[in-house]
């Protein structure tokens, strides 16, 4: 009897094994493929998988995506993410980690691949508010592909869609939003970039997208006021972005590559790196130290933040 008994615990410990094992495993999947629905980070979060807290104090963060864009603003609970990068799955995971729940506003610079690929993943695995693109297809097919399925995601998720106009103004939550398209109709896509230069917490960001020399030289006929403590250097740091004249409109403090390890393009331009360097500004790289995120801080001033 006593050795029936041993064998019948023996049975139990070995179903508990398999069983988290099996559950361990389920938990995995889920994790890799969200695509199927967008309910998952709902199902996560009620298990509790990953922090869901609003950080301290206004964010900035500069999500790296190897070669692409994507720069995440966040104060409170309040969200707005520039550009996705070309691998949606990578930045979801990143997203997760970081605790985002929600996004506010999910805004496209210009419809290139490198910058809009992760669109319609983000706005199936994430409750969106609302998408502001350019209305202009692009031309090239692999990016028109990117783009029909953005817009098919915003239609299957149900988020409206904006056209940002130049001079547009957008309040999210305490992030003050302000567009700029000194070049809408310029027939190098990169040149139609939107400009978005958001104030949170008493500092100033610039997001440039791949905008070029003739559209920050349309931009500085306006007089418009450019300054921002932190810049997301146009193009990856290409040779035909950052003219000096811009860069003292601008003034950073510091000038962020978003840009991938060993780039097919040879971003960034050696020119270019030495432009910024002499506008005072601290150059930082995401092929060099992955994702980037700074703090505001109360006084307005921002500060880099390292994580282990
Ligand atoms: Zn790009
Ligand atoms: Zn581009």
């Amino acid at each position: 009897m006593q050795a029936d008994a041993q064998g019948s615990t023996k049975k139990k410990q070995a179903v508990v094994v398999i069983a988290s094992a099996l559950l361990a495993l389920l938990l995995a999947l889920l994790y890799i493929f969200p695509r199927p629905t967008g309910s998952w980070p709902a199902i996560f979060s009620a298990l509790g998988l990953w922090p869901r807290e609003a950080p301290a104090c206004p964010t900035v963060t500069f999500v790296d995506v190897g070669q692409g864009d994507c720069t995440l603003l966040r104060n409170g609970e309040h969200t707005v993410l520039i550009d996705t990068g070309t691998d949606g799955y990578s930045l979801l995971r990143t997203l997760r980690r970081e605790g985002v729940g929600q996004i506010d506003a999910l805004i496209a610079t210009h419809p290139h691949a490198d910058h809009i690929g992760g669109m319609d993943l983000i706005m199936e695995a994430f409750a969106v508010g609302r998408l502001y693109v350019s209305d202009m297809p692009p031309a090239d097919e692999t990016d028109a592909q990117c783009y029909g399925r953005m817009l098919e995601a915003a239609a299957a998720q149900k988020v409206e869609i904006s056209h940002p106009k130049d001079g547009g103004i957008l309040d999210i939550g305490g992030i003050h939003l302000e567009f700029f398209a000194p070049l809408p109709a310029a027939p190098d896509e990169n040149e139609r970039s939107l400009f978005v230069r958001a104030q949170l917490g008493g500092a100033s960001v610039l997001v440039t997208g791949d905008a070029g020399v003739d559209a920050e030289t349309a931009l500085l006929s306006r007089q418009e006021n450019m300054e921002a403590a932190i810049l997301k250097v146009g193009h990856h740091g290409s040779s035909n972005s950052s003219s000096p004249a811009f860069l003292r409109a601008v003034a950073p403090d510091y000038a962020v590559i978003s840009v991938g390890v060993d780039n097919a393009y040879g971003h960034p331009d050696a020119g270019t790196l030495t432009r910024l360097q002499n506008a005072g500004a601290a150059v930082l790289r995401t092929d060099v130290l992955g994702t980037i995120r700074f703090s505001v801080l109360e006084d307005g001033s921002v500060q880099r933040t390292v994580r282990e």
